[in-house]
């Protein structure tokens, strides 16, 4: 079905409309018109379902059913439909290019805070835009849209009990108007209950913002609140309270939108942009975290006195790092940064200084500038972001020769600003705060994967804009949306502060059920394992529900030292792993070395693409001895069997033959006869195109969406300039992951998912719904996952999987699943209502 242009103006995206409530498609997908022209004609022949008293927006329904929405200008309400002349009636059938509302457009651009003007099919999950039009003039008249029927809505099983009613006196100022309407829409949709909104005998479904608006209910309309199901009192409660309120409209007088408005391309609503570190969101008060540089003495009291000066200031670091008060990931890096510590090539060249006559301070200061500003230099960002290490430990020590420097006094509860934080520093404010973003920095830093293993949300390289902001704004930090407002309007805030007191209350829900299996609602287990670094993220990791290993990153073994470990080393290292996991399975990666992990005892030939080059599996059958005395190692854990082997990079079936042949030489050799599962990792589109080749020699197949997408798309990991564009829920990289689930099946070999999307809760269903039975996460994410998948059923999951692989980029097939995820909330409501009490 085609749609007209409505208008005559320019076409922009929604992202590009300065409101939260369209640009974060909560009333539907769409496009949004700046225009040039003043009489809003229909789009397409259909009926009118309302248009509003103020004039200044109109809903239709076409005949094969879309819904759709045109909302002229942003606030519009506000003008108490001055400006507006309505030219039809709710129930008038209209043809196409039928004027629908006539309106003063200089008037509008005076008054209005902007004229842009939304276009939405309010009902995406069954209608589809399948082309439109975007960053064109168009013409009132020109194709601006063609959109699909794509199927029924999902609905959800209310469990029946008593209807329970409550009559509310409706606080909004403007009325039940769009953006209102979507809001209670949103409050309503996470419960199961069935809930109405009466205004007389008009009725409307509580989580239709649609439904919503066609009440037409104005300020100090009494409404009746219905609902019926296992958490209406629940609703009840929370919508009766939201519909009283002023829902954070008063905070807008319209004399304010009455005056000059804005100067126009519209700004971004003062959100700070930057590359998810941790995934998450929070909100509150914003803190700068100041560092001052440690004043130190310059002057040198003999080389002898600096010399031991030093050493008893590295002895006290050391034993400082050493005392546990980090555990899993963060424990694991203050062991890396013990050993940097005892780095004789950086000791040596600070003694020398010393004896050339500089004092021990500036000795140690002086040649760890000068090893983080070499790193700094490095192609790849993950070494890069190693520099932070060794200003951390430049600090740490300068402090401990009696430098002096004042630690910032964090208040609790803040998000906390900061060019970039040292690992020690977050560290230190674990558990104080409430999320993190960084002017500087990266995704892959250790201060990024300390928060991630703390779910702790942060953001990286946002910019100097963090720097500039006032400590105490008030600010709505969504890491995984790439985003820190600030200062966003109170309704705004207020809805942000439900949510998060909303899931907390499921994270504690979720927690409590974390050691349970995730089974579906329609009975199929999925299997949720953690993805490990080492041993001391183990319990953390079962504490969190982790059913074992999906992904032990072995290379950390690896790194940070002059040698590769010893076969007996490297048993021990996955022997007390599997000890840990009390007889869970553990997929052990073989090295991912190489290319763009360089490790110092394995000189690699230049290469201009080293992300192209010599890595993973091409980097350990390039040096087999690597391999085999590692595949040797890990033969040699017991119980055998419990421990399976992953191959990492493949792009081509003649590599795992090559590792089978190895392996079988090895076990041979040890004189072993069982079994041991070899499995490889998806990460190239290579191997996902030629998965059923691939599945036929190998024994599971584990998809590694990090790569994958980098190689799909073209886009390099660690690049913050492309990160934006990194996404794995991109149509081509669901398109492989569809296809190595359709390989893997054909030949009846499991197919998991070890990238970070299987991190994500709200790609959960798709991924199921693909034919993908085991996720392997960060261990933090487990319960929140296990909890989702609860909440599914296969059909659902399913459903899912073809909408977003229908969908036309990533951000839509985004959209689709959240509004899929809030029509299938995975916590039991009960529940999550308690704990929000
Ligand atoms: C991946 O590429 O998705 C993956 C899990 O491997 P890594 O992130 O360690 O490269
Ligand atoms: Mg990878």
């Amino acid at each position: 079905m085609k749609l007209l242009s409505p208008l005559k103006g320019w076409v922009a995206p929604l992202d590009e409309v300065s409101d939260a409530v369209f640009a974060g498609r909560m009333l539907g997908e769409g496009v949004a018109i700046d225009p040039i022209s003043d009489v809003l004609v229909a789009p397409c022949e259909a009926e009118v379902i309302s248009i509003a008293r103020t004039g200044h927006a109109v809903t239709l329904r076409t005949d094969e059913g879309a819904a759709l929405l045109i909302h002229i200008g942003l606030d519009t309400v506000a003008l108490d439909g001055a400006g507006f002349e309505a030219c039809v009636e709710a129930g008038a059938r209209v043809k196409a290019g039928d004027p629908l509302i006539r309106f003063d457009l200089d008037r509008l651009a005076r008054c209005a805070r902007s004229l842009i003007t939304p276009v939405l099919v309010t009902n995406p999950d069954v209608f589809r835009i399948v082309t439109h039009r975007l960053d064109c003039e168009i013409d009132a008249g020109d194709v601006l849209m063609e959109v699909i029927a794509i199927g029924g809505a999902v609905q959800t099983d209310v469990a029946m009990g008593e209807r329970l009613d409550r009559d509310v006196v409706l606080g909004f100022p403007h009325g039940l108007h769009a953006r209102p309407a979507a809001r209670v829409a949103a409050l309503a949709k996470p419960f199961a209950a069935d809930i109405a909104v009466l205004a007389g005998d008009v009725r409307a479904d509580a989580k239709s913002p649609i439904a919503l608006m066609t009440l037409g209910a104005g300020s100090g309309t009494v409404l009746t609140l219905s609902a019926r199901g296992g958490d209406a009192a629940a609703a009840l409660e929370v919508l009766g309270a939201f519909l009283a309120s002023d829902g954070g409209e008063a905070s807008e007088p319209k004399s304010k939108l009455m005056a000059a408005p804005p100067p126009r391309p519209e700004a971004r609503d003062g959100a700070l942009s930057g590359v998810c570190a941790a995934p998450g969101r929070a909100v509150g008060p914003t803190f700068l975290y100041r560092r001052d540089e440690v004043s130190i003495s310059s002057e040198s009291r003999g080389s002898a006195y600096e010399a031991a000066a030093l050493d008893a200031a590295l002895a006290q670091v050391k034993s400082e790092i050493a005392s546990p008060a980090a555990s899993g990931q963060g424990a694991e890096i203050m062991v890396a940064h013990l050993a940097l510590l005892e780095d004789e090539a950086l000791l040596s060249a600070a003694r020398q200084d010393i004896a050339e006559g500089k004092s021990a301070g500036v000795a140690w200061r002086e040649v760890l500038d000068a090893r983080a500003a070499a790193l700094s230099a490095l192609p790849d960002p993950r070494l890069r972001e190693r520099a932070g290490d060794l200003d951390d430990l430049k600090r740490r020590v300068l402090i401990a020769l009696g430098g002096e420097a004042r630690t910032p006094e964090v208040p609790a509860g803040v998000i906390l600003l900061a060019d970039d934080l040292l690992p020690s520093e977050l560290l230190a404010l674990s558990g104080r705060i409430k999320g993190l973003c960084t002017a500087a920095g990266g995704p892959s830093s250790h201060v990024a994967i300390i928060a991630a293993s703390q779910g702790l949300p942060a953001l990286a390289a946002a910019g100097e804009g963090v720097l500039a902001t006032a400590d105490g704004t008030l600010a709505v930090l969504d890491a995984s949306g790439g985003r820190l407002l600030l200062d966003p309007p109170a309704d705004v805030l207020a809805l942000e502060r439900l949510e998060e007191q909303r899931s907390l209350a499921a994270r504690a829900a979720a927690t409590a059920a974390a050691v349970e299996p995730a089974r579906l609602k329609s009975g199929e287990r999925i299997e949720v394992f953690a993805n490990l670094g080492g041993v001391a993220d183990t319990q953390a990791a079962l504490g969190n529900g982790a059913e074992g290993c999906g992904l032990l990153r072995s290379e950390f073994l690896f790194m940070d030292r002059p040698d590769p470990p010893s076969e007996d080393e490297q048993r021990a290292a996955y022997q007390a792993i599997a000890d840990a996991l009390g007889g869970r399975p553990l997929i052990v990666r073989t090295l991912d070395i190489g290319g763009d992990k360089p490790v110092a005892y394995l000189p690699l030939p230049k290469e201009e693409n080293p992300a192209l080059g010599l890595r993973g599996v091409r980097t350990s059958l390039w040096r087999p001895d690597l391999l085999r005395t590692q595949l040797c190692a890990i033969l040699r854990v017991r119980p055998f069997g419990l421990c399976k082997i992953m191959v990492p990079m493949v792009a081509s079936l003649n590599e795992l033959i090559a590792v089978r042949e190895m392996l079988e030489a090895e076990k041979a050799a040890l004189g072993v006869t069982d079994r041991i599962e070899l499995g490889v990792m998806i990460e190239t589109p290579a191997a996902a195109v030629t998965a059923r080749a691939i599945a036929k020699v190998a024994d599971f197949l584990s998809i590694g969406t990090n790569d994958l997408t980098q190689y799909a798309l073209a886009m390099d990991r660690g690049n913050p300039l492309v990160a934006a564009g990194i996404d794995a829920l991109h149509p081509a990289v669901l398109r492989l992951i569809a296809l190595t689930c359709e390989g893997a099946q054909a030949e009846g070999k499991p197919v998991g998912v070890c990238g970070a999307l299987a991190s994500e809760p709200l790609a959960a269903a798709a991924l199921v719904g693909l034919g993908v039975t085991a996720l392997s996460a960060t261990p933090t994410m487990i319960p929140e996952l296990k909890a989702r998948l609860r909440g599914l059923t296969l059909k659902d999951c399913r459903h899912a999987a073809s909408t977003a692989l229908a969908a036309g980029s990533a951000g839509e097939a985004r959209a689709h699943l959240a509004v899929f995820a809030e029509g299938s909330a995975a916590e039991p409501p009960e529940a999550v209502a308690e704990a929000a009490r």
